[in-house]
């Protein structure tokens, strides 16, 4: 009965032309056990080369096929509509620009048969990543593994297996600041991890700007965490104690005959509270802007194109 099965292998893919044919030769070299299908989510790609190729090898090979975003909605929600569509009772997402190796398919399914329901995958090296990156990530992960519940580690990525139990959770959250590597770990299910070497990126450049990496890194604190908001609370607390504390050394100099000669000390603390309040109005502002945000209920992403899900496909 197991060859029935499908498996679907979702790839978000933002100018990354050189890879696409690359990509699906390797996993055709794989040579998977189950019939399987590979759904290019293009992420409005700028460049008009991405869409071509995807053109071609959906031409060439039945199996492969892809939806286009009619603009760029990111990489999470481009996993996110691969997630919605697909129709396999897997799901496998991996990055399209061969840093996912695909030669670890047969592991993460092997991992599936044995009944996990979630297989994560771990870089245990980063292959040349600069170290701003590497050093930034391992902050990143210490600092979200200390305010939410969430247990996160480092090294983990967005090349995953979902069982379609998982993926059925996943296609009714509605969240616009998705964050897909924290919501893995929260929806529970029988959890795995296996471990890989990432590859070098062999053509184009990553993709995640620093703009981009900063909007996830902020999302994934903040979507899983409030604690942030207490930190206001403390933050609050400390000035206060510490004015006082500023109220009691004025008076002594008063009462003890120094003059305070006044504006510099005036000054520190005019800044040294202006900035904790603008501090505090800015978390405030992080929270209040995704209630904002979501509250308008708009759709996630809008698909421009689609070749997956035409009325005569099962
Ligand atoms: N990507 C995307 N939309 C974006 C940025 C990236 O779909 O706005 C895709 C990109 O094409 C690649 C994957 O997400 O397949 C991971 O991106 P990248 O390799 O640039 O990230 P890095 O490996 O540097 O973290
Ligand atoms: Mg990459």
């Amino acid at each position: 009965m197991k060859d029935t099965k499908l498996i679907t292998i979702v790839i978000p893919v933002y100018n990354e032309a050189e890879n696409i044919a690359a990509i699906v030769e390797e996993i055709i070299h794989i040579h998977l056990k189950y019939k399987y299908e590979i759904l290019f989510v293009n992420d409005g790609s700028s460049d008009m080369q991405t869409y071509q190729f995807l053109q071609e090898v959906a031409q060439k090979y039945s199996f492969v096929r892809y939806i286009s975003f009619v603009k760029n909605f990111g990489h999470q929600l481009a996993l996110k509509a691969g997630l919605d569509m697909a129709k396999g009772d897997c799901v496998i997402s991996m990055d399209g620009d061969l840093q996912h190796p695909p030669s670890l398919l047969p592991a993460m399914i092997q991992k599936w048969e044995e009944g996990y329901e979630i297989v994560i995958t771990k870089r245990i090296n980063y292959g040349k990543v600069g170290i701003f990156k590497k050093i930034s990530s391992y902050l990143y992960y210490k600092t979200i593994n200390t305010l939410s519940s969430i247990p996160l580690e480092y090294g983990e990525s967005d090349f995953r297996l979902l069982d379609k139990k998982v993926v059925d959770v996943f296609k009714k959250l509605n969240e616009i600041d998705l964050f897909l590597r924290g919501l893995t770990r929260w929806v529970g299910f029988k959890t795995t991890e296996i471990a890989f070497n990432a590859e070098n990126r062999i053509h184009g450049k990553s993709k995640y700007s620093f703009n981009k990496m900063l909007r996830l890194a902020v999302n994934g604190i903040i979507s899983f965490s409030s604690k942030p908001l207490y930190f206001s609370i403390y933050a609050g607390f400390i000035c206060s104690s510490s004015s006082i504390l500023i109220l009691i050394y004025t008076l002594i100099s008063l009462f003890s005959g120094h003059v305070v000669p006044g504006w510099s000390s005036t000054l520190i603390i005019i800044s040294f509270f202006s900035g904790i309040q603008l501090i505090i109005m800015g978390i405030f502002g992080l929270y209040l802007s995704r209630i904002f945000i979501q509250s308008k209920n708009r759709p996630l992403y809008i698909i421009g194109e689609n070749t997956y899900s035409e009325p005569n496909e099962g």
